[in-house]
This record gives structure tokens, C-alpha cells and sequence, in this order.
């Protein structure tokens, strides 16, 4: 099994580390910066090995030189933004498996937060790494893609099993409940789940990972054929990706 530890980071970022214990190689996902990292690895007497991107944003790649300078690992990261991402050294693409050590993640390519986005699928550990395209309730801003494309997006990452850990790269997760809330009031499961993250907030714990089941069944951005939803974006029975894409719209302006 991999073993994943969460690293806080900047203000709101999650950086992981991600252990092979069988051939002994550990990789951070996303390293926005560079001391708790290494920190991180001192601490579990870990050597790093491998850097994965999902996405160019600096608070993702802020440690990637600095990482690589100190240890000599190597950087996978997104074909379709290999001109982004400092130090890359392997570029993957949608549909590719990449073996890290005994263990193998599938890489989807989810366009829509940026153009080169990817996201890391360990399916034998039931985890996700999914940068800020999915977020614990939310999803990312479009910044450089169309509702059409991160919906598409989206419904790769729908489509993995339930007991999958989504572990995404911000805790964002209490303001996103506060707009999930706004449109889709009658959840029940939405409602309970807010409970449980004001309790983990106010105790200072992390809401993330969580299971791809619960965003199925709370997070308004994987749910565009809810009716409640539907209804509240005025737009009943339209395309999946339109419903999509008016409620990440909604959000753009929301101030809860
Ligand atoms: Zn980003
Ligand atoms: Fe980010």
C-alpha cells in the first residue's frame, strides 16, 4: 500500500507526499513550496524521488527547482503544458499508466481550471490526486477552459469508484459547502456533511481527503441532473454541461 501524508502549505494548499514502501521511492504532489516538504521528508526519514504536477499554477510547482536541486528527483507533469512546468523531465497524458515503483497511477487529462491540467489515479490505493479540478465539495475556477471541457472533465474523475480518496490541493471545503447550501438546500446528505466540516474547522482539522462517494452525493458540481439544482439555476432539463456550467458561474460571484 502507499503511504500518503498531508502537508499543509501557503495558506490553504495541501502538498503530498506519497511513499512506495517496496522499492523505497516517495513523490510529492504539487509542492507549492520547498522547507515543509523537507521537513516532511526528514521526519519519516524519507529520500525524494519524484515530483508530480497536475497543473502549472506556482502555488503547485513554487518547490519544483528548489525540490529537484536538493535531491535529484525527478518531474513528471503534463504533456500538453511541458513549457509550464519548471524542471519537467517526463511528460504524461491522458490515458497513460505510470509506474512508480510497484504501484501504477492512470492520468486522466482534465482540461478546464488550466488548459494542461492532469489529474493521478492510484486505483489499486483508492486515490485521486486531483490538483484543483475537484475540490472536497467544489471544483476549480475556468480560467483557461469552457464549461463543455471541465464537465467532460469532471465526468472522468464521476466515473471512478466510490471508495476512491479525492485528495485536491486546497481546503476550501466550508465555503464551497456554504454555495453548494445556496443551491441545492434540500440535500440531506449536503446538510449533514456541512455539520461534520464546521465541527472539523472549528477544531482546526483538514475536511480533505474525502470519498468520491460523498461528492457524488453533495458536491453541486458532479450533480448537474439534480432537479433541485436545476431549478435553482433556472435551467430544468438542459444539458448536463450547461447546468455545469451556469452553477460554476453562480459561484464565480457567490458571497456567502
Ligand atoms: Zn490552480
Ligand atoms: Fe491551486
Amino acid at each position: 500500500m502507499l503511504q500518503i501524508e498531508q502537508i499543509p502549505c501557503l495558506s490553504d494548499n495541501y502538498v503530498y507526499l506519497v511513499h512506495e514502501p517496496a522499492q523505497g521511492l516517495t513523490a510529492v504532489v504539487d509542492p507549492a513550496e520547498t522547507a515543509p516538504v523537507l521537513a516532511a521528508l526528514a521526519a519519516h526519514g524519507w529520500r525524494l524521488t519524484h515530483i508530480l504536477n497536475t497543473h502549472h499554477h506556482y502555488d503547485h510547482v513554487g518547490g519544483n527547482l528548489e525540490l529537484k536541486a536538493a535531491t535529484g528527483c525527478r518531474i513528471v507533469g503534463p504533456r500538453a503544458d511541458r513549457e509550464r512546468i519548471p524542471g519537467i523531465d517526463e511528460e504524461v497524458a491522458d490515458g497513460d499508466t505510470y509506474a512508480f515503483g510497484a504501484r501504477t497511477a492512470k492520468v486522466f487529462d482534465v482540461p478546464g481550471h488550466t488548459r494542461g491540467h492532469i489529474a493521478y489515479w492510484f486505483g489499486e490505493d483508492a486515490a485521486l490526486f486531483c490538483g484543483d479540478t475537484l475540490f472536497a465539495l467544489g471544483c476549480g475556477r475556468l480560467f483557461e477552459g469552457t464549461p463543455v471541457q471541465m464537465w467532460d472533465s469532471l465526468s472522468k474523475l464521476r466515473a471512478l469508484p466510490g471508495d476512491t480518496r479525492v485528495y485536491c490541493a486546497h481546503e476550501y471545503t466550508q465555503s464551497n459547502g456554504r454555495f453548494a447550501l445556496s443551491v441545492e438546500p434540500g440535500n440531506a446528505a449536503l446538510v449533514a456533511r456541512m455539520q461534520e466540516v464546521d465541527r472539523r474547522r472549528a477544531a482546526n482539522e483538514p475536511t480533505v481527503p474525502s470519498r468520491l462517494a460523498e461528492e457524488l452525493a453533495t458536491n453541486p458540481f458532479l450533480r448537474p441532473d439534480s432537479a433541485e439544482i436545476q431549478r435553482a439555476v433556472g435551467l430544468v432539463g438542459a444539458p448536463l454541461a450547461e447546468v455545469f456550467g451556469a452553477t460554476r458561474a453562480r459561484k464565480d460571484t457567490f458571497r456567502g
